[in-house]
């Protein structure tokens, strides 16, 4: 049991329901803050879509970190959580019109380009609007992550970004555009990284890129690494804040940089994974054939991170000190992948127990539907519950 839960006052909220404890969060952008400021060409975005819910968007907009933003809908978000406009960059394989028309009107930094399509809207859409879009472009760096399939971003035969190859052309065809002013390059490549050699390699290729654009005479005034870096899913307690010190230090000192020149994070599930946990209820003890089943009432329709990436989550009971007992802990939902986890030993339960599955604060809330016709988790922040 952990004693860092307002559990009495969980009591009263309907479960399943999201808790966010706003005091960690803000120590993690204390941290981040200081670590980036060892550097003062580094620009640290926050990746809206990691979280959007409003109360946590606004502390972190507070805290004076930039957006990034994948679709108009986190463009708004972002302007309504009070991101500054000329913080957000945008990135995305399939920008709408009206979402480059939403970017456009917000004036927002930066396009993070995908494609040469893509450029030559931008700079229509540009046009129409009598305005000069600034943009970047994702460059597909074929550095691979080790971390699961779907969330690898950075290889060949990948939807995202320009191949390396690409790379001049494309620049050239945007300096021939007049609404499209290109500023920069973009990489991201995967998430929940732990490894800073995969980081390491990206400096690598880019260093490389950066090479091939010198004797082009070719400038280039920012570099957006992209976010990643990962958390500890299986002992939150163990590190609540992620080592923002190591993975700043690997860019600074894997990056030749040219003078002036910034340098883009845009970081997600660090800044608010291990603040969030999924509260739910225990409903039923259902004895198996060999297994035990503790039947909780949050299902993949709230948390879909273990059905969607076999991502695994501690969970704990936070009404119990009974002695463990191994259970597989599962949802209602109708499909068989709607286990949050398999022969865990958690604290002896009971129907009407509370069980927290911890560091859900990163692609949790903000992909919960309403599959099977449920309602919507709640997610709470620490001050909702005084
Ligand atoms: C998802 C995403 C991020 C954030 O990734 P995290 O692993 O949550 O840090 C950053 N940049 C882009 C382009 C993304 O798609």
């Amino acid at each position: 049991m952990t004693n860092t839960f307002p559990i009495e006052k969980f009591r009263s909220v309907r479960t399943p329901f999201y808790y966010y404890d706003s005091a960690l969060l803000r120590q993690t952008l204390d941290e981040v803050k200081k670590e980036a400021a060892q550097y003062p060409n580094f620009v640290v975005h926050y990746a809206v879509k990691a979280n959007a819910n409003l109360k946590i968007l606004k502390i972190i907009a507070a805290a004076g970190l930039g957006a990034d933003c994948v679709s108009g809908g986190e463009i708004e978000a972002a302007m309504r959580a009070g991101f500054r406009h000329d913080s957000i960059v945008y990135a995305g394989v399939g920008k709408a019109d009206w979402e480059i028309n939403t970017a456009l009107d917000a004036d927002i930094f930066c396009f993070n380009v995908e494609s040469v399509p893509e450029l030559e809207v931008i700079n229509e859409l540009a046009k129409a609007k009598g305005k000069i879009a600034q943009v970047c472009f994702r460059i597909n760096p074929e550095v691979g992550a080790h971390t699961h399939a779907n969330i690898t971003t950075g290889l060949a035969e990948n939807k995202f970004g320009i191949a390396m190859s690409d790379m001049v052309p494309v620049i050239e065809r945007a300096k021939e555009l007049e609404n499209v002013k290109f500023i920069g390059l973009h990489f991201h490549i995967g998430s929940q990284i732990l490894k800073m050699d995969d980081f390491e390699m990206l400096c690598l290729r880019i260093n490389e890129l950066q090479e091939i654009l010198k004797t082009k005479n070719i400038e280039v005034e920012n570099i957006n690494v992209g976010g990643g870096l990962g958390i500890n899913y299986d002992d939150p307690e163990a590190d609540p804040i992620p080592n923002f010190k190591d993975y700043f230090k690997t860019f600074a000192d894997g990056l030749h940089l040219t003078p002036g020149q910034k340098v883009h994070f845009e970081l997600g599930r660090s800044i608010v994974g291990q603040m969030g946990s999924l509260i739910t209820k225990v409903l039923y003890i259902k004895q198996g054939v060999n297994k035990k089943f503790c039947i909780v009432d949050a299902g993949m329709s709230d948390l879909i991170r273990p059905a969607l990436y076999d991502a695994t989550h501690k969970i704990e009971n936070l009404t119990s000190d009974a002695a463990p007992v191994v259970y597989d802990i599962v949802g209602p939902i109708c499909e068989s992948s709607d286990v949050f986890a398999k022969d865990t030993a958690i604290a002896g339960s009971k129907r009407g127990d509370l069980l927290a599955i911890r560091s859900a604060g990163a692609y949790g809330e903000i992909m919960a539907s309403q599959y099977n016709c449920r309602p919507l988790p709640q997610g709470l922040i620490t001050e909702d519950l005084k």
